[in-house]
């Protein structure tokens, strides 16, 4: 069986490994012909959008997935006149953007942050009158990691974007003074078949994820199954299958939905070593629909992000439970190259070992001399 994948970055890398214990081949198409899956797995160089480089890329597919949530919409529509395609393009239509994805989750009653929509630069004002200071203004469209977004304090804040702002659809969001970040992964099989991973803590800086901590410990009652009905919801309306992440913000003991991947994420890469099943066997499990594997946790569990800067291998392994994933990809400032997964039954045990990474990482732009302290003086 060989399984499609659009996208030949990190994620595509690993969904083959996962993939491969389970006699699964696989097909990618990326336009990069540095894509680092071309080191283990079948590599086709084309544009998402040359439909017969994709027509010849469906053919003798099982399924086609994607682990790139920016593939243009036409292309899995494309392609599902073909061949099964999972997660729906529909899927990918409502989370590349901010708009919709936001009206999605009120339409199914999940909580979100306040927000108003910025068609033109020209609604900037009533908009700001609508949801207030302080606010996010955000692309609706092709923004993440922190990109494409202004944050206004004051009025003067907002004359100033006024000027930078480019004239595409934005939306304005109500600052929250969030405690923390979690993100929730949820997968559903073809077969309708549903299972939740537990809610993870992240930390960012710079826009970009740093530190995952899993299981997110001192959960308020209710919270872990309030973030699976809210992946329920979305799972079951886009009659979705495959791996979903949802993140949210945690205000005042509850959660906002801030947005939604569907695919496997950076939040979910703790489980290859940290669950009974990783979010990419899971994943692949479930756009076969194949029954889904035990969502268990083992123990505590910490990922960080290698971000910019390779570390020694030897010098990171020498750490006990502690597990390296390179991406094959050059180190550039801001670039993932790779993550860490630490892992203890004890949280305190786990902080001990995170405490002795820093170390091997002084250098790089790694941060978790940032991330850590916040994320543990909670707990200390
Ligand atoms: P996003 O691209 O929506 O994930 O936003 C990037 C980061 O900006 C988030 O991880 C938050 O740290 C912060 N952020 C985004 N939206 C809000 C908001 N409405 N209130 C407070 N912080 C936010």
């Amino acid at each position: 069986m060989t399984i499609g994948i659009l996208g030949g970055g990190q994620l595509g890398y690993m969904l083959a490994l996962a993939g491969y214990p389970l006699g699964l081949h696989f097909r990618f198409l990326d336009p990069s012909p540095e894509a680092p899956v071309g080191r283990i797995a079948h590599r086709v160089t084309a544009d998402y959008t040359d439909e017969s480089a994709l027509d010849k890329f469906a053919h003798g597919l099982e399924v086609v997935t994607y682990e790139f949530e920016n593939v243009p919409v036409q292309a899995a529509r494309f392609l599902a006149e073909r061949v099964a395609v999972y997660p729906p393009a529909a899927a990918l239509e409502e989370a590349q953007d901010r708009l919709r994805e936001k009206r999605l989750f009120q339409k199914l009653g999940i909580p979100t942050t306040e927000f108003a929509e910025v068609l033109k630069r020209s609604e900037l004002d009533a908009a700001v009158q609508r949801v207030g200071l302080p606010a996010i203004l955000k692309t609706c469209r092709m923004g993440y990691d922190g990109k494409g977004q202004w944050l206004l304090r004051t009025r003067e804040d907002v004359e100033k974007a006024r000027l930078e702002l480019p004239e595409v659809p934005l939306i304005l969001e109500k600052f929250v003074p969030f405690r923390r970040e979690l993100s929730i992964l949820g997968v559903r099989a073809r077969t309708g078949e549903t299972a939740f991973y537990p809610l993870v803590e992240n930390h960012h800086r710079g826009g970009i994820l740093r530190l995952s901590l899993a299981p997110a410990t001192e959960l308020a009652a209710g919270l872990q199954m309030n973030a699976e009905d809210a992946a329920r919801k979305v799972l079951q309306e886009l009659n979705y299958a495959g791996v979903l992440c949802i993140e949210f913000f945690e205000v005042d003991g509850k959660l906002l939905a801030n947005e939604m991947a569907p695919r496997v994420h950076n939040s979910g890469h703790w489980s290859i070593e940290g669950a009974v099943t990783s979010q990419f066997e899971n994943h692949l499990r479930a756009v076969l629909g194949f029954p889904l594997g035990s969502t268990a946790v083992m123990g505590f569990s910490a990922m960080v992000n290698l971000i910019g800067e390779l570390p020694e291998a030897q010098e990171v392994l020498r750490v006990e439970n502690t597990h390296l994933h390179f991406y094959g990809k050059e180190p550039r400032p801001g670039r993932k190259v790779g993550h860490v997964t630490v892992r203890a039954d004890q949280m305190e045990k786990l902080q001990g070992r995170l405490q002795e990474l820093p170390k091997f990482f002084h250098r790089s732009e790694f941060c978790l001399e940032e991330a850590l302290p916040g994320a543990l003086a909670k707990r200390a």
